[in-house]
């Protein structure tokens, strides 16, 4: 099995790098690889982190994951690409600066139609999109073998844990029937890994904000591999509770698809430890909001965690003398994922990231 210069035979493991972008200034953007390839056959599961280069307890999971596991526990091979935005890293940035808007809405995909993006435009593809390509060309050079695409990301200040599960959509590129199995695939991930489950935005909003072409947007629906997208807590420092649950959530997955026979010895405390229930129990679904009418000083009455009902007052927006100008309430039932950062808003902002009531199908067509 060969990732870039990462080559590991049966039994190895190999430390090498993805190529993927001449610099101006000379010398190669480059993403470290790791292939760590168990003696005995099975199926293959990808570890990616940290698109979003200010996302960094997801490259410290990444890291003591890989430490953790032994070619010898493994069937099959677990590949990880711990820093997928090194210039995003360096400079303690979300974006790259490559074009300097976000690194994870560039994945090849297939649009609404089922056409591949790439042929439906007349400009040639700029920088970070080569680099999301040749990351997306790797994961589809094992597709047939994988099990799953954990891709590792935080969320905001103050955010809770949780997993970003995406649609499966059906129609060019496969049945529903073939949709249904994927989904299936999901649930097995999903609840091995024990994090409380937010729908993505649905389609056809899922088109329309690019959430097709995230990594794992575009390993699923376009490559039809099981891909979720595992949000723990914020950004900048590394959230230690949530590294240590996390590296046994992983664990679980790699057991729930037999890349794993047992849980390594020193992730078993973690991997054991109870996981975290959700707020509310009823299916939810990832949204932005509430959204104020004035521009102002927002003072949010809400935090992380709290359950919140429709026409429930949850932030006042003041002027910058302090006089109250709005009181701004929700427009659904669910929970508070966390605040939006920052306290200066205009007109229509979003207030918080929010997980509300999703009475939503998981399979649905693309075009739908
Ligand atoms: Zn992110």
């Amino acid at each position: 099995m060969q990732v870039g210069t990462a080559r590991a035979d049966p039994g190895e493991r190999s430390r090498g790098w993805l190529e993927v972008a001449d610099l101006p200034t000379g010398g190669t953007e480059r993403l470290p690889v790791t292939i760590v390839r168990g003696e005995r056959e099975g199926s293959t599961v990808w570890v990616t982190a940290s698109i979003h280069g200010d996302e960094v307890t997801p490259l410290a999971v990444a890291q003591d994951f890989l430490r953790s596991l032994s070619p010898d526990a493994l069937r099959g091979a677990l590949v990880c690409l711990p820093v997928l935005n090194p210039a995003g890293l360096r400079a303690t940035s979300r974006r790259s600066p490559y074009h300097y808007d976000d690194p994870n809405r560039y994945f090849p995909a297939l649009d609404r139609e089922g056409t591949p993006e790439s042929e439906t435009r007349s400009q040639p593809p700029r920088t970070q999109e080569l680099i999301d390509r040749q990351v997306y060309d790797a994961i589809a050079a094992t597709a047939d073998s994988t099990a799953a695409l954990l891709d590792l990301h935080t969320a905001g200040i103050g955010s809770l844990p949780y997993t970003i599960r995406d649609q499966v959509l059906f129609g060019t590129e496969r049945d529903r029937e073939t949709a249904e199995k994927l989904d299936e695939a999901l649930d097995t991930l999903t609840e091995a890994l024990g994090l409380p489950v937010v729908s993505e935005f649905p389609v056809p909003e899922y088109f329309e904000r690019n959430f097709h072409r995230t990594l794992s947007g575009s390993a699923l629906n376009s490559l039809g591999v099981p891909a979720m997208t595992i949000e723990l807590g914020g950004h900048t420092i590394i959230d230690e509770v949530i590294r240590e649950r996390a590296l046994g959530g992983l664990a679980r997955v790699l057991a729930a698809v037999d890349v794993l026979d047992t849980i390594p010895e020193e992730l078993r405390a973690s991997a054991s430890a109870e996981t975290p229930t959700a707020p509310v129990s009823s299916p939810v679904k990832r949204h932005d909001g509430p959204r104020v009418s004035h521009a102002g000083i927002v003072r949010h009455w809400v935090s992380a965690g709290d359950v919140i009902e429709a026409g429930e007052s949850v932030a006042a927006v003041l002027t910058p003398h302090g006089e109250r100008k709005e009181v701004v309430e929700s427009e659904h039932d669910g929970y508070v994922l966390a605040r939006k950062p920052g306290i200066a808003v205009h007109a229509n902002d979003a207030i918080c990231s929010l997980a509300i009531a999703d009475e939503g199908d998981r399979v649905v067509p693309r075009n739908g």
